[in-house]
């Protein structure tokens, strides 16, 4: 039997258009509030929505990865089916053994296998707030607590007091955690503040560097942790398909570490990654030129929208991801229903940064259309044109 229902690419982005024709986003009757509470937007709403909120790729899965992921439904009806090598494949990129590496249904699953795993016995982890939060969010899940330390007036992770935390708190740390572009700012540690943090810190604590984001850095200063794990650290890598290969509903990401901390994740992992995931990931891997083209065309997009974000007033927190952050000069909570009622999806509130939105880049004509709702929700200008 052939494959049914070949989907292409041109489906994720198309129909768009139409679909914004018919919806009344203008009116507040648009707030999905139903009886008080908020409903799904239905798939017509969904589709005409500009979505800046998630930090997805807004292309969508290359073409050739489309092919593979199609190619993977010959094994929709098995267990223990030919995956493409996924695992030596990710192996072979990175330069490590397949012993190294750990699939997860998303980063977000090896987020949460490293809480299970390290926090168990050693009930505290160590980083910056604002930051990927669901890894707090797993800690206290699992009745471990956090410690979330304020970032620099500059936005930067305050390496000293990440090592001052790790030490006076040694013998309760599960891990350390870093993100690395950091979500939401944007903002990079450079290698030489990676090198200090792991110099200062006792070997035994597991350091998780979430590179979720590493694809758009371009910052030289920056540096993937991968080489930790090669020199023997106890330093966790995780990445993730979501972002630069446009898989986040696919659910693909892994883990780089040391055999030791592998073997004590894998048993807290679901393996439940789907056929189709491990064709198109593997596919995605090596897809270097496409790679290229999402990060120039969203590098572009940013620059260009906060360039225009300036003129009219507001500063941005210069970011190194497909997302950034500006400074309101007023509380963000109102500003993000006053977008949705104009069709634009942004960021949620990120405590304690209350008067930063973040924006994640999307296509041009979203950009364009977040713009447009810019100059009707700020007609005065910003906190730097009136100050
Ligand atoms: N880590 C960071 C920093 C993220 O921003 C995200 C998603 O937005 C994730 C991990 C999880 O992504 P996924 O589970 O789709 O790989």
């Amino acid at each position: 039997m052939g494959i049914k229902g070949r989907v292409s690419r041109r489906g994720f982005v198309g129909g768009v258009a139409a679909a914004l024709g018919s919806l009344g986003f203008g009116s507040k009757s648009f707030l999905w509030a139903q009886g008080g509470r908020r409903r799904r937007p239905t798939e017509a709403e969904y589709d005409a929505f500009a979505k800046l909120s998630s930090n997805e790729n807004p292309y969508g899965p290359s073409d050739a990865v489309m092919e593979a992921m199609n190619y993977g439904f010959k094994y929709a009806n098995r267990y223990g089916y030919p995956d493409d090598n996924i695992q030596q494949r990710i192996a072979d990129h990175h330069g490590v053994e397949p012993e190294n590496v750990l699939l997860g249904a998303g980063s977000g699953e090896i987020l949460k296998i490293v809480g299970a795993t390290f926090l168990r016995v050693r009930k505290l982890v160590v980083g910056v707030e604002p930051s990927y939060g669901s890894v707090y969010r797993h800690a206290s899940g699992v009745k471990a607590d956090s410690i979330k330390l304020s970032l620099l007036p500059d936005y930067r992770q305050d390496i000293p007091a990440m090592i001052a935390a790790t030490n006076k708190n040694y013998r309760d740390i599960g891990f350390v955690y870093m993100c690395n572009p950091n979500n939401p700012t944007g903002v990079i540690v450079p290698k030489r503040e990676v090198d200090q943090l792991l110099d200062a810190i006792p070997e035994d604590v597991p350091v998780l560097m979430d590179e979720a984001y590493h694809h758009f850095v371009t910052d030289p200063e920056y540096a993937s942790a991968v080489p930790h794990v090669l020199a023997g650290r106890q330093v966790i890598v995780a990445r993730t398909f979501s972002k630069i290969s446009g898989m986040a509903a696919i659910r693909l990401g892994y883990a780089i570490a040391p055999k030791n901390l592998i073997d004590q994740m894998r048993p807290m992992g679901t393996g439940s990654i789907s056929a189709i995931a491990k064709w198109g990931g593997a596919t995605a891997l090596g897809d270097t030129a496409e790679q290229a083209k999402v990060r120039e065309i969203t590098l572009e997009l940013r620059k260009k929208t906060t360039m225009e974000l300036d003129k009219l007033g507001f500063d941005c927190i210069p970011s190194q991801t497909n997302f950034f952050m500006v400074h309101l000069g007023r509380q963000v909570r109102p500003v993000i229903d006053a977008f949705r009622e104009r069709g634009v999806l942004v960021g949620r509130p990120f405590p304690p940064m209350l008067e930063h939105l973040r924006v994640s880049i999307g296509t041009p004509d979203e950009m364009d259309r977040f713009l447009a709702a810019w100059k009707e929700i700020f007609p005065e200008g910003g906190p730097k044109a009136s100050g």
